[in-house]
């Protein structure tokens, strides 16, 4: 279904990025990934994701806290592809502290990473999306743009910010062709969660088996972990011309989380 589209998905070398990637692939679009790792394993994905498509797949190291980077990112996937149709903001960083000994640095971080990052994106690739007149865009957020959980003010924030820049955008391009939404996973088992457990274990003064069990699984009804390729879903859904009037939405994919 994505044959002749270019999909640009920020901080895909891992994780939910990853399976964005993967699933656009499959469906025969191009696709763009980004973000940090071994070059090698970046170099065997881009390659597996070329086999897939049977289309161009791109690695752009673009560092999201970099306004210059993410603009020259997207202005080279639509340089070396022809478009950019569909563009996923996905990339995020997560630290947990309570606010007193929460390190500046790491604030102004997430909030570049995870919310900055997605307005520099869209403001470069929406007059590319506005002229073919078709696009779309998603943004990972978060359960954690609906509910807060305590020790991270800076992603809970960072994650409320990109619901409002979604519903802005959205209305902004509500007449061209362009939808865009935000897809709320609650614990999703990634890189990302498996590191955030050591900060927790120390802020909370729990045990792993703890964290996992009594701060992640606690919040999600189901007691599961959703998995990326569920995330994944959702997004190729969004993309098909049948969703065409989704738009400035916040989706759920989160085990009944926010529901509770
Ligand atoms: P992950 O750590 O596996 O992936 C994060 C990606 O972002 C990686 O590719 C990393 O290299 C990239 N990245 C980090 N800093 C970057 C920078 N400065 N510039 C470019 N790329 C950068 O984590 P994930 O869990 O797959 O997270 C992906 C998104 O999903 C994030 O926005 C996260 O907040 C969100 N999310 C995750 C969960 C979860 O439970 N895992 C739940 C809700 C939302």
């Amino acid at each position: 279904i994505l044959k002749g589209k270019t999909a640009v998905i920020t901080g895909s070398t891992s994780g939910i990025g990853l399976a964005y990637a993967l699933a656009f692939a499959a469906e025969g679009a191009a696709v763009v990934i980004n973000g940090f790792g071994d070059a090698e394993a970046i170099e065997t994905i881009r390659g597996e994701l070329a086999a897939a498509s049977g289309a161009a797949a791109l690695y752009d190291a673009a560092d999201m806290t970099k306004p210059e980077q993410i603009a020259s990112l997207v202005e080279r996937a639509a340089d070396e592809t022809g478009s950019v149709d569909i563009l996923v903001n996905n990339a995020g960083v997560q630290h947990v502290a309570p606010i007193e000994s929460f390190p500046p640095e790491k604030m102004e971080a997430i909030l570049a990473i995870n919310l900055t990052s997605a307005w520099y994106a869209m403001r470069a690739a929406v007059p590319l999306m506005k002229a073919n007149g078709w696009g779309r865009i998603i943004s990972t957020a978060s359960a954690h743009s609906l509910v807060a959980s305590p020790n991270k003010s800076a992603y809970v924030m960072a994650k409320h910010g990109l619901v409002g820049l979604t519903k802005t955008i959205a209305l902004e391009t509500a007449q061209h062709g362009v939808t865009v939404n935000c897809i709320s996973p609650g614990y999703v088992w990634t890189p990302l969660v498996e590191a955030q457990i050591p900060d927790t274990m120390t802020a909370r003064g729990m045990t792993r088996e703890q964290v996992m069990n009594d701060v992640l699984l606690a919040a999600q009804p189901t007691k599961a972990f959703v998995t990326p390729e569920q995330v994944a879903a959702l997004a190729l859904f969004l993309c098909r011309d049948e969703a065409k009037a989704i738009t400035g939405a916040n989706l759920s994919v989160d085990g009944g989380w926010t529901a509770a």
